[in-house]
């Protein structure tokens, strides 16, 4: 089929919609630079994601009704038992997001699969999930890390921003591998709103962002596919970036026939439509 033809959503929806919260805490400082552990006031950043993020961003779910996917390192789940039990009593989905936020090095795939290993034990450990998706932590990932995927029986992977739409990967040997549902840095919270000391960059006003986010939105609406909206709970989760989301979330609700899912949800529609 046509990888460009548009998806036929359950309900017959134009296109669905993820939410999606990688939930790193400290993790992200200290993968960047392990000298961070001695840091409190740059690892601070990401306690705010655990403190405080997670439980207005779970609130703000329950009030607007939605179920999200919220990708965990291991090392957080471990950190942040309660939290990661408070995402899965509200009904949200964990995924796989590495063990301390490692960033995939295709010159050492034992290392993957470790961090995927401790990953997976991490989450069973400490809230008795099987993750069934996979975000690679920082926008990168490997052929290796893929093939792992489905070796460990994962449904999806959500690392590639190579289309709108998902779509199944192809293995090195030709075996059908996870489902691919694509995101981009335009639809993350980070490229706007992420400020690091030793890697300052701007910090966007909500009107910058929400700009792009409701024109891509609108947009793949047309095309119909999949708006894949990626944030963090220590960036999303600061009090006016909580009101944008809410007010975005508004804005896609003025459109008809939109289908709000978890990455498990989809990733099993769109397997039973390539299966029809
Ligand atoms: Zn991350």
């Amino acid at each position: 089929m046509d990888d460009m033809s548009p998806i036929q959503w359950p309900d017959n929806a134009r296109c669905a919609v993820m939410l999606t919260f990688d939930f790193d805490a400290e993790s992200l400082w200290l993968s960047r630079n392990p000298d961070n552990a001695r840091r409190p006031g740059v690892l601070s950043q990401g306690v705010y994601g655990a403190k405080t993020g997670v439980p207005k961003i779970l609130e703000l779910l329950r009030e607007e009704e939605l179920k999200a996917t919220f990708f965990v390192p291991g090392w957080t789940a471990e950190k942040y038992a309660d939290r990661v039990e408070a995402i899965k009593a509200g009904g949200h989905e964990i995924g796989h997001h590495g063990y301390l936020h490692e960033w995939v090095d295709p010159d050492y795939p034992d290392k993957e699969r470790e961090a995927l290993e401790k990953g997976l034990e991490a989450l069973k450990n400490v809230v008795g999930v099987r993750p069934k998706g996979y975000r690679s932590p920082a926008g990168e990932t490997s052929a290796n890390m893929i093939g792992l995927l489905h070796e460990y029986g994962f449904d999806y992977d959500s690392s590639l921003m190579d289309q709108i739409s998902p779509y199944r990967h192809v293995l090195a040997d030709g075996t059908p591998g996870p489902v691919e549902l694509p995101w981009h840095w335009s639809m993350d919270d980070a490229p706007y709103a992420l400020f690091a000391i030793q890697s300052p960059r701007p910090i966007h006003t909500n009107d910058h962002i929400l700009n792009i986010w409701k024109a891509e939105f609108a947009e793949i609406y047309r095309w119909g596919g999949l708006v894949n909206i990626l944030t963090h709970p220590q960036i999303i989760g600061r009090p006016s970036r909580l009101a944008m989301l809410r007010e975005f979330i508004a804005y896609i609700r003025t459109f008809p026939n939109v289908w709000f899912a978890t990455g498990e949800e989809v990733s099993a529609a769109w397997t039973a439509r390539e299966q029809a």
